[in-house]
């Protein structure tokens, strides 16, 4: 048995070196102490995450002590893959997750020590909007949002109201200030958390309450983070704190990638590591696998005029493959064809040459833009093309209506206390249940310092009621307690898919969706997202998938009310995503981390890429400097995507309202420094070419026929 798990080492070790350049090998080996490897853009920084954690097990730390954190769900599903063809069950066990998820998972075992129930409900950002309509008691949209928008902002830099309020310049401010006040009194009632508190929460509890944060700087040996440019600063100091004095951990990043400064991301948190953590060792990687020459150089060229935190070089050897392809489109809808057209043909072998010839599925194709509106041009052509396609980073699953209706109900049933959910769900499908009677209940529930459903419960309650409506309220009551406790006894995939058929039928859920829409064929895409949405959910309840946020990683099979817990951050049903072979169409944001074979980047116009908003454009205002160099790595996090082809394209004439008007390319494409003999690709002239060439040899032909004559 030693003898066989010794041999199992030996080939491991022997399978990682084999993978991995001598800096890569470097960074996987120093398991103790921190470890910082900065590095351009495809240059192996994640494999190293994986690979270090193989080295990690294999090295003998437990499994369940490691953690590595992700920026997205997505990534976080793709390296538990990886891990697990490294290391096999045991990957199963580390806990790979984003850090709201590790938020989640550290605050269900915390939240009592800063007061807050385990249950809590978490609220998403449509839930938090209508809080904070309430909390500033306006209806008006615009203003709603641009309070959310400063409120996530101070949460983000670990600032309580109070300390919004005595930092407030002006009355805007202060105004924003009471209102994130009254809105974070509403959560407090409600018991619930929005996206901010998952990372500023466990931080308050570990710097409040010390045996909280014993506890947690001992639950991990190492941690590992991807993507460590876009934290933010509660983030590092969470981190901080939890990776405790010893400081084992090891982070990889880009300065050149970092492109969420807009959400509070700093590149303070790479400077500061070094003073933070002396015995930092930093390593820098400088081969490039994923991208060719050509591709790289562009990428450089591009990058090259932003000011360099750390100096970083980066090369590669895949030659220079197909040149980088520039388009000047005529308008959206030509520039969506001709994207077609050169999918078809790259499929076709018409183009691209060398490596780059053999990726001819769907799935090796993305469609990269700056802002989500872009894509429904592409969208359009690529149906009329019959191209199967996806797209990523665009409304996500568990935003649609009927989602947010089944997920209200989840919560109701974990966290009693979450009103937002109780009005959502009393009222959905409607049963009887009128606003007034709901307002009453309100102001009742509100002077007995009681939840909604709480308030159902109290014996005074018919005091302010007809008689009806506080039969229907109780009723109500009492079918959420019913079916509460049957999810709770829904443990198992069978049992929870056959417990939530049931309950839909007892809640006429399919006959609401049809009696809501006119359109029949919506009313039944709605219904079949709710049968996908149950079915993913059984799975999960039949332990099939790992749940980061779940409280025991080993336990095979869990009822549907564990599962509800953690859904609130799911955006996509992962599974749906993976091996799917379709054309990917996705912002840039989103498509950080990853790679295609091939990738065209649309709508390179000034304005759309670097962004600039109307106010700024109008005014004859060029962009600022600071956010023109985070538009620039944006530019470069999409050229970099690319393996073996690069298309940039831009329109000369683009929609404003219903007209067309003339457009410029963008500056990022004159940066690029594409060379000019090269980077033109224009059908027409192609088509020229060609027809000269018949000519030409119909000519000769013709001469040929007058000789032999
Ligand atoms: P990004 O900055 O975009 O996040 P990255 O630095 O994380 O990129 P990876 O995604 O880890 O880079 O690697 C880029 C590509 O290069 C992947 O396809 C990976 O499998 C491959 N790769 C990384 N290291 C090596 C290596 N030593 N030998 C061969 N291929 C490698
Ligand atoms: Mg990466």
């Amino acid at each position: 048995m030693i003898f066989t798990q010794g041999r199992q080492r030996a080939t491991l070790s022997f399978f990682m070196s084999a993978q991995l350049n001598l800096p890569q090998l470097q960074a996987v080996h120093h398991l103790n102490g921190p470890c910082l490897v900065l590095a351009g853009a495809g240059s192996g920084k994640t494999r190293v995450i994986t690979h270090k954690i193989a080295q990690l097990i294999q090295s003998g730390v437990p499994a369940e002590r490691i953690a590595a954190i992700t920026f997205t769900n997505k990534a976080a599903s793709e390296m538990r893959e990886r891990a697990r063809q490294l290391v096999g069950k045991a990957a199963g066990s580390v806990r790979i997750c984003t850090f709201h998820a590790l938020g989640v998972w550290v605050l269900r075992q915390s939240a009592q020590a800063i007061g807050l129930s385990a249950q809590f409900s978490i609220m998403d950002a449509s839930d938090v909007h209508s809080l904070i309509k309430d909390a500033g008691g306006t209806t008006d949209k615009g203003e709603a949002n641009r309070w959310q928008w400063q409120i996530s902002g101070w949460k983000n830099q670990g600032l309580s109201p109070q300390a919004a309020l005595s930092q407030a310049q002006g009355d805007d401010d202060r105004t924003a200030a009471l209102v994130y006040e009254r809105y974070q009194e509403r959560l407090r009632a409600y018991q619930a958390v929005d996206f901010d508190d998952l990372i500023l929460l466990p931080l308050r509890a570990f710097e409040q309450h010390e045996e909280v944060r014993r506890h947690w700087e001992s639950v991990f040996d190492h941690i590992l983070v991807d993507e460590y440019q876009d934290t933010n600063a509660i983030q590092y100091e969470w981190l901080k704190l939890m990776v405790g004095p010893k400081g084992s951990f090891t982070a990889v990043g880009d300065d050149d990638q970092s492109i969420y400064g807009w959400r509070g991301a700093t590149l303070d948190n790479l400077k500061r590591l070094p003073e933070d953590f002396p015995a930092l060792r930093v390593i820098k990687l400088e081969q490039n696998y994923r991208s060719t020459t050509s591709i790289l150089q562009a990428a450089n060229q591009l990058i090259a005029p932003n000011p360099k935190l750390f100096p970083k070089r980066l090369f590669s050897e895949l030659g220079a493959g197909e040149p980088v392809r520039i388009l000047d489109a005529d308008h959206e809808e030509h520039e969506a064809d001709r994207v077609v057209a050169r999918i078809q043909s790259l499929r076709a072998g018409q183009q691209a040459m060398g490596a780059g010839a053999s990726f001819k599925e769907w799935k090796h194709f993305a469609v990269l833009y700056r802002a989500n509106h872009q894509a429904k041009v592409i969208e359009q052509a690529l149906r009329r093309a019959q191209i199967p396609y996806k797209v990523s980073g665009g409304q996500s699953f568990f935003e649609r209506t009927e989602i947010r209706d089944l997920c209200s109900w989840f919560r109701l049933w974990t966290n009693q206390d979450d009103d937002p959910a109780f009005l959502r769900a009393v009222t959905t499908p409607k049963r009887g249940i009128g606003h007034q009677t709901l307002e009453k209940l309100g102001q009742f529930a509100a002077s007995h310092h009681v939840s909604l459903f709480e308030a159902l419960f109290q014996n005074s309650l018919h005091t302010v009621l007809t008689g009806r409506a506080h039969e229907g309220l109780r009723h109500f009551g009492q079918n959420v307690n019913d079916w509460a406790y049957r999810a709770k006894h829904a443990v198992g995939q069978t049992a929870a898919l056959a417990f939530m058929m049931e309950w839909l039928k007892e809640l006429n859920y399919e006959q609401h969706l049809y009696e809501l829409e006119d359109n029949e064929r919506l009313a039944a895409s709605r219904w079949d997202n709710v049968l996908e949405f149950c079915n993913w959910m059984a799975r999960r309840c039949g332990g099939a998938e790992e749940d980061p946020t779940s409280l025991q990683l080993h336990t095979p099979e869990k009822s549907l009310l564990d599962v509800a817990q953690s859904i609130a951050l799911m955006s996509t049903l992962s599974e749906r995503d993976q091996d799917q072979n379709v054309v990917t169409l996705s912002t840039l944001h989103a498509a950080k981390g990853l790679e295609w074979p091939h990738v065209m980047l649309v709508g390179v116009n000034e304005g759309s890429l670097p962004f600039q908003s109307g106010d700024e454009s109008s005014a004859g205002l060029d962009i600022d400097p600071l956010r023109l160099q985070e538009e620039r790595r944006l530019m470069y996090v999409g050229i970099t995507r690319a393996q073996h082809t690069l298309l940039v394209s831009w329109c000369k004439r683009r929609k404003r309202g219903r007209e067309l008007q003339a457009a410029q390319p963008s500056r990022f494409i004159a940066e690029m420094a594409v060379p000019a003999d090269t980077q033109k690709e224009d059908p027409r002239a192609k088509l020229r070419a060609l027809r000269e060439e018949f000519a030409q040899r119909a000519a000769a032909t013709a001469a040929a026929i007058k000789d032999k004559d």
